[in-house]
This record gives structure tokens, C-alpha cells and sequence, in this order.
């Protein structure tokens, strides 16, 4: 049996935040994970401005893919580009990007075991018991970022309701760099109508486009059929292999701590509803979660009541925002055409959503804002479509007067 101060389970962004976070402080630190790193993970791999602000290192050349400017929404008939002057989406491959957090964790001196699954996690009187296929460890505190389908969860919460699992699908879909340069344009692409509580999208990165599309997991079985056709859309057809994966998000009805454990990340569920974004919530909360092992070993006390500390400092932080997200997630995927389409098409909503994502502005405040201006953006956008269908109806009124006319002159 080894024994450490803190265990960390799984190398994922909040897993490798948290186990950082322990060993700048001093504690004595292991990351158990599961897979040989660096590891595939299936994302998207976007990042936002508020999720590089959240570590305290800068992200080196070799890990970024590329820097996205803006953004093409696409609903039915509405495509609007809204691109602006400064990166919104920071693209990365995950197993790169993971791999070189896990890095940064090492640098701070923490310990790191890969390929090696954590079974079980006991919790004794005086300390904490990890059963992995290889061995047992043991520690005062363990913090899990095991993911969605967490192990250590397990002994904190019970299982995910139907209601807070989204499914996903993706495909990387190799391309020389010159075609994404001209198709993708430094854009990323996000469309909408194909799934409830989610969207398509098409992400670019050095020499492939990442596709994916993930939404409410009651939509899993057909979402394949959804899938191909927008992949047809963009001209890939055949076999392209796709990879399915699941995303939690927490409605907040279960504590995320107990005695002597923490839960991050996806095994939290921490996730954005509206968007799926995960990997800002997962450093956040990884963070979060250190800091509070940190104190709780200044006070040599593991209780669950210590750590409520955590679970409350992310809650008072962030809680507000993704109860808001889900809120207008549930609007919008009720009523896509009414509600969706006019914000979609809409620049000022987007710039400002821009703001949300470099951390600029809160998603509360946008949500408010947009719902004040929703009724006027529907008549706008209601006026819009009457101007369109009555110039249409012009057009054609005077292009069969001119037939008319020519088929007089030609008699
Ligand atoms: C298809 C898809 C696309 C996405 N796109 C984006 C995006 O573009 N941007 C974004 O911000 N978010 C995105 N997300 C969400 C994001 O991927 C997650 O929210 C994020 O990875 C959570 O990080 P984490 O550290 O909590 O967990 P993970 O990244 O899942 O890491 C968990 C780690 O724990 C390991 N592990 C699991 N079980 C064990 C065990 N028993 N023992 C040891 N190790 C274990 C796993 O191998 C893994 O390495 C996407 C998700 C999906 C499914």
C-alpha cells in the first residue's frame, strides 16, 4: 500500500487542474488514470477565452491547432457570420492538450500513475483506500475527475437521472490545410435543428475538421441518421467512423462531496448546458477543489461538512450562470423557430455572447438581456419575413409582366 496525502483519479483537465493545485501547494500528490496518456478523448476540443484565464501558465504553439475569430449559426433558412477581431474559440486536440496539463501537474511535483484503473474507493475512519487492478493506495483525501461515468462517484452520489445525460457523436475528418483554410475560414460552425437541447458542429483544426452533434441522450438512436446527413451536408459521405460519448449535466440536487472525498468536472456534471462546454467548469472546479484540500489539511479536518466548502465556493461562483444556461437551453430547443431563430440571427446577441465566452460577461446577465429583447427581435425578425416574402412577390409580379410584355412584342 502506498500512501500520499491526496489521490487524485483521473488525468482530464479537472483531474490534472486539481492534482496541480495540491502539489504546488506542498501535498504530496498521485494522479491515477486509467489510460495509457496521452490519451484520445472525444471532444470537440474548443476552447473559450475564460478557460485559458483559468490556468496560470500559458498554453504553448505545439498544443494549439488554431485560433477561431468567429462563428457561422445556422438554423433552416437563417446563416448568419458574425466574425470579429480577436480569438472566441481556442482549437485543440484533446489527447495534446490533456497530455500537457498532466505536464504541468508533474512540474508541480505530482506523481503520476497511467494505465492503471481505479476500482474502488473506500473510505476508512482515519483515511481514504483506492483499489486499482495493481494496487492499493491510501490518503487522507481523494479528489475524482474520473469523468462522466466516475468510479469514485459512486461513493458520493447516486447515478445520473435520465434528464441530466446528453449524448454525442463525432467524427475527425482528415483534410489538407489549404481546404479548411478556404471552407472554414477561421470560423467555427454551429447548427442548429437537428437535435433537442443541442446543436451540429464543424470545428477546424490543423489538418482535419472535427464534426460532432450532441443533444438530449433520448435522442441517442437517431442520431446517427442525423449525423450522416449533416456530414453530407459537407460533402463527407461513405464510411466515416463515428464515436459516441456521453456529457452530464448537474441539475444540483446532489452534494458533490462526502467524508474525505471531492467529485470535479464531469463526474460533478459540471457542464454548460447551452453549449456543452465542459473543459472551463472541469479546471474551474478542479481548482476549486485543490485549494479546499489544501485547507482542509491546514485544519486536519476531512469531514464532508469541510468540505461543503468547495461544493458552496463553486456553487456562489458559477451556479447562477448554468442554471440560466439550462433555463434557455430548455426555451430555445422548445420553440426553435420562434425563439432561436431570431436571436441566431440577431449580431448584437452573438457579439455579446462573445463576451460570455471570453469571461467578460456573465451568461445570467446575456440570458436576461437577450429574454428582454426577445419580443422586439421576433417582430423584427416576423417584419423581416414579411418584407422578404412581399419583394419576392414583386419580383416575380414584374418579371411575368416582362414575359407578358415580350410575348405581346414577339406576336
Ligand atoms: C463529443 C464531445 C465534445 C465536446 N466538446 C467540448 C468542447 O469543444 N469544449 C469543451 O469545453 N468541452 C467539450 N466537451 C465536454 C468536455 O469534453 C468535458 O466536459 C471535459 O473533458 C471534462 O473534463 P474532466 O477532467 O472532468 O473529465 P475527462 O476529460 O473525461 O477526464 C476523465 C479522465 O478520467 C479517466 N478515468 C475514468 N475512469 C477512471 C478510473 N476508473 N480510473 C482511473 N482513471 C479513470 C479517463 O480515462 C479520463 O482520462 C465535449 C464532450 C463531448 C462528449
Amino acid at each position: 500500500m502506498e500512501s500520499f496525502d491526496v489521490i487524485v483519479v483521473g488525468a482530464g483537465p479537472g483531474g490534472a487542474t486539481a492534482a496541480r493545485t495540491t502539489a504546488l501547494a506542498g501535498l504530496s500528490t498521485v494522479l491515477i488514470e486509467k489510460e495509457k496518456i496521452p490519451r484520445e478523448k472525444r471532444c470537440g476540443g474548443g476552447l473559450s477565452g475564460a478557460t485559458l484565464d483559468e490556468l496560470d501558465f500559458p498554453i504553448p504553439d505545439r498544443v494549439i491547432e488554431r485560433r477561431c475569430y468567429g462563428m457561422w449559426g445556422i438554423q433552416n433558412n437563417i446563416r448568419s457570420e458574425v466574425r470579429v477581431d480577436h480569438c472566441v474559440a481556442t482549437m485543440v486536440t484533446r489527447s495534446v492538450f490533456d497530455a500537457f496539463l498532466v505536464e504541468k501537474a508533474m512540474e508541480a511535483g505530482a506523481r503520476v500513475r497511467d494505465s492503471e484503473t481505479c476500482l474502488e474507493v473506500h473510505v476508512e475512519r482515519e483515511r481514504v483506500v483506492v483499489r486499482t487492478e495493481k494496487m492499493h493506495y491510501c490518503a487522507m483525501l481523494v479528489i475524482g475527475g474520473d469523468g462522466v461515468y466516475s468510479v469514485t462517484a459512486k461513493a458520493v452520489r447516486p447515478k445520473w437521472s435520465k434528464r441530466e445525460m446528453r449524448f454525442c457523436l463525432v467524427a475527425d475528418i482528415p483534410l489538407p490545410k489549404e481546404c479548411i483554410d478556404q471552407k472554414m475560414k477561421e470560423l467555427v460552425e454551429l447548427r442548429y435543428g437537428y437535435i433537442a437541447q443541442g446543436y451540429a458542429w464543424a470545428f477546424p483544426k490543423k489538418n482535419h475538421i472535427s464534426y460532432g452533434i450532441g443533444g438530449s441522450a433520448k435522442q441517442a438512436r437517431t442520431l446517427k441518421r442525423s449525423f450522416s446527413s449533416y456530414l453530407a451536408l459537407h460533402g463527407v459521405t461513405g464510411k466515416a467512423r463515428f464515436k459516441g460519448w456521453h456529457i452530464p449535466i448537474t441539475e444540483f440536487r446532489h452534494d458533490v462531496v462526502a467524508d474525505r472525498l471531492m467529485l470535479c468536472g464531469d463526474a460533478a456534471g459540471f457542464v454548460d448546458s447551452f453549449n456543452g462546454e465542459g473543459i472551463h467548469y472541469a479546471i474551474v472546479s478542479g481548482k476549486m477543489a485543490g485549494h479546499t484540500a489544501v485547507h482542509a489539511f491546514k485544519k486536519r479536518d476531512f469531514s464532508k461538512r469541510m468540505l461543503l466548502g468547495y461544493q458552496e465556493e463553486f456553487c456562489r461562483r458559477n451556479k447562477r450562470d448554468m442554471v440560466w444556461s439550462a433555463r434557455l437551453t430548455n426555451l430555445c430547443s422548445r420553440f426553435p423557430r420562434l425563439v432561436f431563430g431570431p436571436l441566431l440571427a440577431d449580431r448584437p446577441t452573438i457579439l455579446r455572447y462573445f463576451k460570455v465566452m471570453s469571461g467578460e460577461d456573465h451568461f445570467r446577465d446575456w440570458a436576461l438581456w437577450i429574454i428582454i429583447r426577445l419580443p422586439w427581435l421576433i417582430v423584427k425578425r416576423f417584419l423581416q419575413r414579411i418584407k422578404a416574402s412581399f419583394v419576392s412577390l414583386r419580383d416575380d409580379t414584374r418579371r411575368q409582366a416582362e414575359r407578358e410584355e415580350k410575348e405581346e412584342q414577339e406576336m
